[in-house]
C-alpha cells in the first residue's frame, strides 16, 4: 500500500505537552516535513487521527469535569461553531483542529437538554 501520505498536522503542532505526547502516540513516524508547522521530526497525523486525538483529549478529558456520571460535556461536530471558551494556553491548539477538521468545540450535557421543548399536558378543558 502506497497511498500517498495525507497528514495535516504533526505532533510538534501542538504546544499543549498532553496533546503533543498523545499525537505522538496517535501519529506516524514519516519525516516528510509537516504542512502546517513546517517540522520533520513530528509524527504525522492525517484528519483521521486528528479527529481520534481531539476527541480523546477535548471530549473524553471533560469526563474529568462532569459530575453527572460519564456523560462527556464537551463535543465537538462540523455543524457547529466553537462556544467553548478555553484555557490561553490551549487555545492555539484548539484553534488548529478547529480549522483543520472544519469543526467546532461546544458543550454537551444536561443542560441543554433542559432547554428542549418538552411536551407538557395540556389540562384546560
Ligand atoms: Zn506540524
Amino acid at each position: 500500500m502506497n497511498a500517498p501520505a495525507d497528514f495535516c498536522v504533526c505532533s510538534e503542532c501542538f504546544r499543549d505537552e498532553g496533546l503533543r505526547l498523545d499525537a505522538q502516540r496517535i501519529g506516524i513516524e514519516d519525516t516528510a516535513f509537516c504542512s502546517n508547522c513546517g517540522a520533520s521530526i513530528g509524527r504525522k497525523l492525517d484528519a483521521d487521527r486528528l479527529a481520534t486525538l481531539a476527541h480523546r483529549f477535548f471530549v473524553w478529558g471533560s469526563l474529568l469535569r462532569c459530575d453527572f456520571g460519564a456523560a462527556p460535556l464537551i463535543q465537538f461536530n462540523q455543524h457547529q461553531k466553537t462556544s467553548i471558551t478555553v484555557p490561553s494556553w490551549l487555545e492555539a491548539d484548539m484553534r488548529l483542529v478547529e480549522q483543520t477538521l472544519g469543526v467546532g468545540f461546544f458543550h454537551y450535557g444536561p443542560r441543554l437538554w433542559m432547554g428542549s421543548p418538552q411536551k407538557t399536558e395540556n389540562k384546560a378543558r
